[in-house]
């Protein structure tokens, strides 16, 4: 790892090769995950309602089932299955029956190299590089399902929460109390809102996966990272929201899933969390 960090010329390759193959396989929770929780909702709500059982087989496991194209069901061979070249090399089109590959594929795997990249330029090739993977990893993930579904699956946040918590049990960023605080008070932060929310208007405001993420990130960002993530994501929302109502002239009504500016506030307070609170109390004369 020593060596890496004194040859970067062959360390941020590698860590850019890592994150598209994350990316690729990011890509397939993504699209796969939500079916699946969905199945297993309807069998156990068939259950509980004691309705007779139906033939509904499982959709596709995430790691087992080969890539196809969703159109022809014409299974991907090893060299259109490359991360990134394979999709550019086809230009975006099924090799077979030319039906349009999504750009989500090539977006996710690009990203995720991007971001790896920065992983290992910020906190250099060790556990801490791998930990800034892990948590860029799941958040990418965690982004791309709540765009496509609205939800933050229960099985990507909590463990998210638990690996942040572990990590600072090791004191890889910071020690084991803020990360349990941070994780505390992110999730009571956000149920306080949605609480108030609900006496006011009557209705939920926000979904209880948000609440579970704020909680994943305060572990990760540690207590002080709370208050920023929160402060970050309503800036991004607010921006991102007001260019998406122009452009689409989208219902006010229509919820716009807040995950990925949670997702995006936290990762940068991650990164450089401490920098920009530091720089606010400077410029803001606090300090
Ligand atoms: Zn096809």
């Amino acid at each position: 790892m020593a060596f890496l960090d004194q040859n970067p010329a062959l360390g941020y390759p590698l860590a850019a090769g890592f994150g598209l193959l994350v990316g690729s396989f990011l890509n397939v929770v993504i699209l796969r995950l939500p079916p699946r929780l969905e199945w297993g909702w309807k069998r156990d709500s068939r259950e509980m309602l004691e309705i007779p059982d139906v033939y509904d087989p499982p959709p596709p496991g995430i790691v087992v089932e080969r890539s196809h194209c969703p159109h022809c069901k014409h299974v991907l061979s090893w060299y259109e299955n490359i991360p990134l070249f394979s999709w550019l090399a086809l230009r975006g089109k099924c090799r077979h029956c030319k039906a349009p590959i999504s750009a989500q594929y090539p977006l996710v795997e690009l990203l995720t190299m991007l971001l790896f990249v920065a992983c290992v330029w910020r906190f250099g090739f060790g556990w801490q590089g791998f930990g800034a993977m892990v948590f860029t990893g799941f958040l990418i993930a965690l982004s791309g399902i709540d765009l496509r579904t609205q939800l933050l699956p229960d099985q990507l946040t909590l463990p998210l929460m638990w690996l942040g918590l572990i990590a600072a049990s090791d004191n890889l960023y910071f020690g084991a109390k803020p990360a349990l605080l941070g994780a505390v008070a992110g999730y009571l932060s956000l149920w306080v809102v949605w609480w108030l929310f609900k006496q006011l208007t009557g209705k939920e405001g926000m979904g209880h996966g948000d609440f579970k993420l704020l909680a994943a990130i305060g572990a990760w960002t540690g207590l002080k990272g709370i208050l920023p993530t929160i402060l970050i994501s309503s800036l991004v929302g607010a921006i991102i929201g007001s260019i998406w109502l122009a452009m689409k002239g989208r219902d006010r009504a229509t919820p716009i899933p807040f995950g990925p500016y949670l997702a995006i506030a936290g990762w940068i307070v991650f990164f450089w969390g401490e920098a920009l609170v530091d720089g606010y109390m400077r410029y803001s004369g606090l300090k």
